[in-house]
């Protein structure tokens, strides 16, 4: 359950269009690829880091619990709002390669960058950024990095912890 002042308080910081609490969005993000499910009181879309920063410090404040989440492909229930609280999503706005660094090969990106949009952005350069999740299609480097993913280079290039 949250205080009364959530939604006023997260309508006014992102917009209403960055903040979910009907129905059938609730129930949209109440499940990842455990096929199990947990309702989150709200979904929210921070929209940079400072929208991160101020939800945190208003849950923290008001000890709500908060789930992030990428694509909800992972197979841990990890994305699952387990005890409800919000969801922080991660997909509709901080989902861009910010640098590659070519010098240092090092890429700078927000948490929702699909996985195979960063390999195709560093191989469009000459690099390669080897893990390669079955889910490359969708699940992005936030999810990736939690769950430490790898795919079919992992024997030759090793896995997502190899390269943060
Ligand atoms: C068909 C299919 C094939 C798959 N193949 C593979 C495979 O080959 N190899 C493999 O390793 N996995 C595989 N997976 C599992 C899954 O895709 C990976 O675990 C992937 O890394 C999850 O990414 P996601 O964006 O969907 O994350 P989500 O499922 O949304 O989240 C996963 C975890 O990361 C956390 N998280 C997400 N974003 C952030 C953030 N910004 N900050 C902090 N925490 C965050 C979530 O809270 C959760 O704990 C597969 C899944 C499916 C459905």
């Amino acid at each position: 359950m949250l205080p009364a002042s959530a939604t006023e308080f997260f309508t006014h910081l992102l917009g209403p269009e960055n903040v979910y609490s009907d129905k059938a969005h609730l129930i949209a993000y109440s499940y990842d690829a455990t096929r199990e499910r947990f309702e989150p009181d709200m979904v929210l879309f921070p929209r940079h880091e400072q929208d991160v920063s101020d939800i945190l410090k208003y849950c923290n404040e008001h000890r709500i619990v908060i789930v992030p989440r990428g694509a909800g492909s992972g197979f841990t229930g990890g994305a699952l709002p387990s005890s409800g609280g919000i969801v922080l999503a991660f997909e509709k706005h901080m989902n861009k390669i910010l640098e590659i660094d070519m010098q240092n090969m090092v890429a700078i990106v927000q948490p929702g960058v699909v996985n195979m949009e960063l390999q195709r952005a560093v191989e469009e350069v000459g690099l390669f950024y080897p893990p390669d999740p079955a889910s490359q299609e969708y699940s992005t480097i936030g999810g990736n990095v939690n769950e430490n993913a790898g795919g079919m280079r992992a024997a030759k290039y090793g896995i997502t912890k190899d390269y943060v």
